[in-house]
């Protein structure tokens, strides 16, 4: 799967680009990932890309035409770009790109859609995603009408700039492509089925004073499954209990969620 990533800051992605998993995923070409500098597509000598708005107000934009050039030339290219550092400084061979694959282009933005789990496993089904990472008040609109697909959020907060979201989706979306880490630490995980995860424990049996749950020790497959079980759904009523509509519950869970008091909680809302 190849990202392109579009960004007036391309060494912000250094650091995560070249850690554990995302780094051996990169070294094991699961994963190819480009990254692109917008003002290599400014056409003035100053390499201007942005502007103040129109009607005023603070801050500036980010101008349409050097950010619309590097989308349109990352989208139809099949090589690496002038300014692509993953070939110059992180020594990434640059793989031969085929046209036509399933692309996404994605505007990283505290307006889009949010970025979910879900959204994660759609988007780890595409060939190609391109993110592009906003500055300042953000880009000029009609880049987003003209050529953006989706516009992400990851939160409801406001960063400075698209990248550190853009990261967070390269990292999310690469970790559910196969062989970049075990299937099997994925099946179960919070926030798949509409459940956090159940806590974990390991070595040493006691710390501080405080014991690893008995079940766990107990050797029982069986007991052990529906202590897990239990304790998603108690952190998830605990933590998150607008998560257990739309989450798969038995008759046992929800016996079970009633006795830590979930339909109290449930006709309060
Ligand atoms: N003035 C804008 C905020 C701009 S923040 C507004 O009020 O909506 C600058 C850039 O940071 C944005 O263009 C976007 O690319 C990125 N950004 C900020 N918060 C984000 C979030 N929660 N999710 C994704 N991108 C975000």
């Amino acid at each position: 799967m190849r990202f392109d990533i579009l960004t007036l800051f391309p060494e912000m992605f250094s650091g995560p680009l070249t850690e554990s998993i995302i780094k051996r995923a990169i070294q094991a070409g699961l994963i190819d990932v480009h990254l692109h500098d917008i003002r290599d597509y400014a056409s003035d000598k100053h390499r201007t890309a942005d502007d103040a708005p129109y009607g005023g107000g603070a801050g500036m934009v980010m101008k349409a035409e050097p950010l619309a050039a590097s989308i349109r030339a990352v989208v139809g290219s099949s090589e690496a770009e002038p300014g692509d550092i993953s070939k110059q400084q992180m020594e990434l061979e640059p793989r031969a790109m085929d046209r036509g694959l399933r692309t996404q282009v994605i505007l990283m933005s505290p307006a889009g859609e949010r970025f979910t789990q879900r959204v994660a496993e759609d988007l780890a089904g595409y060939d190609r995603l391109v993110l592009v990472c906003g500055r300042y008040e953000g880009v000029d609109e009609r880049v987003y009408e003209a050529l953006i697909d989706r516009a992400l959020s990851i939160g409801d907060y406001v960063l400075t700039g698209g990248e550190l979201a853009a990261m967070v989706v390269l990292d999310a979306v690469a970790r559910l492509r196969p062989g970049v880490i075990d299937a099997e630490s994925t099946a179960e995980e919070s926030h798949g089925d509409s459940l956090l995860e159940y806590p974990h424990y390991t070595r040493p049996a006691l710390w501080e004073g405080r014991a690893v749950p008995a079940v766990l020790l107990s050797g029982h497959h069986g007991e052990v499954a529906k202590w897990r079980r239990r304790e998603r759904l108690r952190r998830t009523f605990e933590q998150r209990p607008d998560l257990l509509a739309t989450a798969d519950l038995t008759p046992a869970d929800r016996s079970y969620l009633r006795s830590l008091g979930w339909e109290s909680t449930e006709m309060r809302d």
